[in-house]
């Protein structure tokens, strides 16, 4: 248990923070009187000599700890702001700016500093892939295992299986330290350096060509460029509430290759209709977006597959329907 001095606590803050806004609404149901009778016995270390005081629940106790740095009038003015609802002047926080747009709402991840964030950003376009090129590879006298470099592959106990999808994918994953875990967890590489080295091999750029932009309809052909895009967006205060996942798949339609294809598609189909009027159903998203970033390519998806993906996935938006 950590107790606050009362010199580095003291009247610095008007507003709770988190951790003390949770120890107030704790308290809600006490009178003040009696809030102010533990609040003097956890000063005077009370809670230390008789940690549950007079059977406390455990909550209790570590809400009066957490308070015991802050002076009677400015709890009660707290716990009294907190029973009717009202707030005073909140001090303006400075809101983290950047926001990794891959993770978005599903998992959102802040940061102040640009960097990290482009760095955050950046991991995005790589992908670990378990057993990248096989499970076993050639040395000097013939082959050894990839994960613990035995000599005789065949022999080795890795429980391959365990890591293929239903169908008969590998793991992947964007960070090397997931690959790490798995890699401890699935095939029993438990020496950490030994399982980061593995990883590290396991490294695969994702090639892409096209990126866009979820607050505005834009195409980039160079990542860099959709960063600086990006940047100025933050830079202006839009935050991840105001991505739309449909500007994104709306911007990457627009590619050079895939653009004509799809507009003629959609005169075809929908000749009132334009891409603007369209949505796409958030189990496709995902999908959709890294097909169309990866972009048409011979032997793989052409752009007529693609477009069709698209096709097959959007549906009228309730704007154009008319509620
Ligand atoms: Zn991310
Ligand atoms: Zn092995
Ligand atoms: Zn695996
Ligand atoms: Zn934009």
């Amino acid at each position: 248990m950590v107790f606050p001095s009362f010199e580095s606590s003291h009247q610095q803050y008007f507003v709770p923070n988190p951790h003390q806004s949770r120890a107030i609404t704790a308290l809600n149901d006490i009178n003040d009187q009696e809030i102010l009778a533990w609040l003097a016995f956890a000063r005077k270390g009370g809670f230390q000599v008789r940690p549950g005081g007079w059977n406390l629940t455990e909550e209790l106790v570590e809400a009066f700890v957490s308070l015991v740095g802050f002076e009677d009038d400015l709890v009660l003015l707290w716990i009294h702001e907190a029973r009717s609802g009202t707030q005073t002047d909140m001090k303006p926080q400075k809101a983290p700016v950047y926001w990794c747009t891959s993770c978005g709402t599903d998992k959102p991840k802040s940061y102040k500093n640009r960097d990290d964030w482009r760095r955050e950003e950046k991991q995005h376009e790589a992908t670990y892939v378990c057993m990248l090129r096989g499970t076993s590879e050639f040395a000097e006298n013939g082959s050894k295992c990839v994960f613990c470099n035995a000599p005789n592959p065949e022999d080795c106990q890795h429980h391959i299986q365990a890591c293929l999808s239903p169908n008969g994918d590998r793991y992947s994953c964007k960070r090397r330290c997931d690959m790490v875990k798995h890699l401890a967890k699935i095939h029993g590489v438990n020496h950490k350096p030994q399982a980061e080295a593995v990883a590290s091999q396991w490294k695969r750029t994702l090639h892409k060509q096209a990126w866009s932009c979820g607050f505005c309809v834009t195409t980039f052909l160079d990542f860099q460029e959709r960063l600086k895009h990006l940047q100025m967006h933050f830079e202006q205060g839009m935050t991840l509430d105001d991505w739309n996942s449909t500007t994104v798949i709306q911007g990457l339609l627009q590619q050079p290759g895939i653009d004509e294809i799809w507009k003629a598609k959609l005169a075809i189909s929908f000749p009132v209709i334009e891409s603007s009027d369209l949505i796409w159903m958030d189990s496709a998203l995902k999908d959709l977006q890294h097909k169309l970033e990866v972009g048409p390519s011979e032997g793989g998806e052409g752009a007529e597959d693609l477009a069709e993906v698209a096709y097959a996935t959007c549906f009228l938006n309730s704007a154009f329907l008319g509620n």
